[in-house]
C-alpha cells in the first residue's frame, strides 16, 4: 500500500512566526483574507481559516486563499526577518555619544542632552565635533554621522511599521518624508 503523502508528519502548514513576522497571508487588497496570516498548525480548527496549503513535493509550496483564489507562495519568515534586521541595522539608533570613560560620572549623560556636562572643543579634520568632558577633562569626538542618525531615529518606528504593512518603498518615503537612499 502506497502512503498518500510522502511526508505525513507536517509540523506546520506555513513557517512558524519569527520575531512577530508572519508573512503567509493573502496579498490581494480586495480580499477579506487580506493581511490575515494563515494558521501555522495543521489541525481541524485551523483548516477553517480561509486558506488551503498545497504544493510540496516537487512544486513550490503555496497557500491558496479560499476567498479570492489567490495563491501566495509560502515564504520563510526567518528569511524575511533576517532581511528586515539587515535593512533596519542602519536605522536602529546607536547609543548616544557621551564621555567615553566608563568610570566618569558623565559617561551616562549624552552630549546632545546634557550640554552643561561638556564643553565644545572645536572640530576634527573630518568635520566631527570635539567635546571636553568637564568632569574628567578628557576630550572626545562625536562623528557627524551618529548625530545624523539620531535625528532620524524618531522615524524608525514609523518606517518599521510601514515595512511590516508591506507598504511600497515610495509610499514609505512619502509618509516618513525621507528619500529612498535614507530608507
Ligand atoms: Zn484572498
Ligand atoms: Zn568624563
Amino acid at each position: 500500500m502506497k502512503p498518500k503523502f510522502s511526508s505525513p508528519i507536517k509540523p506546520t502548514r506555513v513557517p512558524a512566526m519569527v520575531e512577530g513576522i508572519q508573512v503567509n497571508y493573502c496579498k490581494n487588497p480586495g480580499c477579506q483574507n487580506y493581511g490575515i496570516p494563515a494558521q501555522e498548525k495543521c489541525g481541524r480548527q485551523q483548516m477553517n481559516d480561509g486558506y488551503v496549503a498545497s504544493g510540496g513535493g516537487t512544486s513550490i509550496p503555496v497557500l491558496k486563499c479560499k476567498f479570492c483564489g489567490e495563491f501566495p507562495p509560502i515564504k520563510s519568515n526567518q528569511a524575511i526577518s533576517e532581511e528586515l534586521i539587515r535593512l533596519l541595522a542602519d536605522l536602529i539608533p546607536k547609543p548616544a555619544p557621551s564621555c567615553p570613560d566608563s568610570q566618569c560620572t558623565n559617561h551616562n549623560f549624552p552630549v546632545s542632552a546634557s550640554k552643561g556636562h561638556y564643553q565644545s572643543y572645536g572640530m576634527t579634520h573630518s568635520g566631527s565635533s570635539r567635546y571636553l568632558c568637564k568632569v574628567c577633562k578628557k576630550t572626545f569626538t562625536v562623528s557627524s554621522v551618529s548625530t545624523l542618525r539620531q535625528r532620524k531615529s524618531d522615524k524608525n518606528q514609523l518606517i518599521f511599521s510601514l515595512l511590516m504593512n508591506k507598504s511600497p518603498m515610495r509610499r514609505i518615503c512619502e509618509v516618513a518624508d525621507i528619500n529612498p537612499k535614507t530608507l
